[in-house]
């Protein structure tokens, strides 16, 4: 999985968490690389890591990704408003089909 730039993957991040009910936090964020952690619990097993394929380009590619969740799912999310979420959303999906919809809808 592919994000033109670093910005689009931390948004996806961030969409992601919301659908999951998670609270994720970015524990590496530099221009080379961005690694994602479930903030609810230490052992949860949840990771993101991407990196930009080259030092000359923006793309970032997803490296390890493991979405599960062994924590429970938090009623307050920090990041925003349901009626943000539900437009950006299903803007995203559109745009990346490939992004597992279904393993999370089944869940929430
Ligand atoms: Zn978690």
């Amino acid at each position: 999985m592919q994000f033109a730039n670093k910005d689009e993957l931390k948004e996806a991040i961030r969409e992601y968490a919301i659908v999951q009910g998670r609270n994720v936090k970015l524990v590496r964020n530099d221009n080379k690389r961005i690694q994602a952690k479930c903030a609810g619990h230490t052992k949860c097993p949840f990771i993101l890591f991407a990196s930009k394929i080259d030092k000359d380009e923006q793309t970032f590619t997803i490296k390890t990704l493991s979405l599960e969740h062994e924590c429970t799912r938090v009623d307050k999310l920090k990041y925003t408003n349901s009626m943000w979420l539900s437009k950006r959303f299903a803007d995203k999906i559109r745009k990346n089909p490939e992004w597992d919809v279904g393993a999370f809808q089944s869940e929430t």
